[in-house]
């Protein structure tokens, strides 16, 4: 039989190492579950302004963040597997995670798996992924250098990951679906002053096409009804797709297992406990207001600190 940890935590995003490092530093025994690379969404975040403490006008990326957070949970002594869990049983004192590589076990569960990209939504989306349709402007934005872009949202992702990319592409266009950004007034400000960026109000994106490589697609101006069709310019043969809006929580293993509402995000008191005992959440895959890596952090350290107190 395998070892009972104190608690293991799923994910290894803010949330995930921030719960590693807390339930570390409380002399717990934890293991940290990770299927892919640490970090989550910030792993493909170009610049992090706004976490506390970090430099003024030298903004870090992500993966520079993410691994000064995995060092950490390390030094103070948390476990690390890399492995995908399939089947999770949460009832009774001993919880089991079933994963590809293997089975663990232990009193307590953080759940800290965050969100992924929600699609577009359009016709072709799924065929044209990769050949023009990305949602990572920092994993493909040196494939436009010099190309157009769409940028597809109005949030303060969309508008960021726009102003990175003009920095490769010669032209970026924000298709959003009302007339205003839903960004914050600092971000929609550097915006507005940025040469390179384009808006294309009221509108959605409805198709997607080419041959083999995305070089048309159809929008929808909500308010009129009128469908135009934009081709890429003959010279390029090929332009750039990205949507930005918003996210869906990775919480599929738990469905049936932890309350959850019906977008999937798993609701929880103010010291993260789940419907379930000795399950938590934390970080994007719970119910909360405001989603960043500074609220993320804080999630994983309280849910960290209510399993030591739970046990002591
Ligand atoms: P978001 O704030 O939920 O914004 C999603 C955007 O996509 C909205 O503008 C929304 O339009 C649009 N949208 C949603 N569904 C759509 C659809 N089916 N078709 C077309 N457009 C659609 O998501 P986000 O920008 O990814 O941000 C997520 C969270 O992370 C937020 O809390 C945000 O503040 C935070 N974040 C913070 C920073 C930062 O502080 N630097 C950076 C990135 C993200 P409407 O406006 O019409 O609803």
């Amino acid at each position: 039989m395998s070892k009972i940890y104190d608690v293991i935590v799923l994910g290894a995003g803010p949330a995930g190492l921030a719960a590693g490092l807390y339930a570390g530093r409380s002399r717990l025994s934890v293991l940290i579950v990770e299927k892919g690379q640490d970090g989550g969404q910030i792993s493909i975040t170009d610049e992090i302004e706004n976490y506390p403490g970090q430099v003024v006008d030298q903004p870090e990326s992500g993966p520079s963040l993410i691994a000064r957070m995995t060092e950490q949970a390390k030094k103070f002594g948390a476990e690390r597997v890399s492995d995908t869990i399939k089947e999770v049983s949460l009832e009774g004192e001993v919880k089991v995670l079933k994963g590809e590589k293997g089975e663990y076990q232990a009193k307590n569960i953080i759940i800290a798996t965050g969100a992924h990209a929600r699609p577009i939504g359009c016709k072709g989306e799924a065929e044209f992924l990769g050949r023009g349709v990305s949602y990572c402007a920092t994993c493909d934005a040196n494939f436009f250098e010099d190309f157009e872009v769409y940028v597809v949202g109005g949030g303060d992702s969309a508008v960021e990951e726009a102003m990175y990319l003009t920095k490769f592409a010669r032209k970026v266009t924000i298709i959003h679906r009302r007339d205003e950004l839903r960004a914050a007034k600092s971000i929609q400000e550097k915006a507005f002053k940025n040469d390179k960026l384009h808006f294309m109000w009221d509108t959605v994106v409805e198709e997607v096409g080419g041959d083999g490589i995305l070089s048309w697609m159809t929008v929808k101006n909500v308010k009129t009804g009128e469908v135009t069709k934009i081709e890429a310019d003959e010279d390029d043969g090929m332009f750039g797709v990205f949507g930005f809006i918003g996210t869906i929580p990775n919480s599929d293993i738990f469905k049936g297992s932890v309350e959850m509402d019906e977008r999937g995000y798993i609701p929880t008191d103010a010291d993260m406990h789940t419907n379930i005992p000795g399950v938590y959440a934390a970080g994007d895959v719970r119910v909360k207001s405001l989603r960043q890596v500074v609220t993320a952090a804080a999630d994983g350290a309280i849910a960290a600190v209510q399993v030591e107190r739970s046990m002591a």
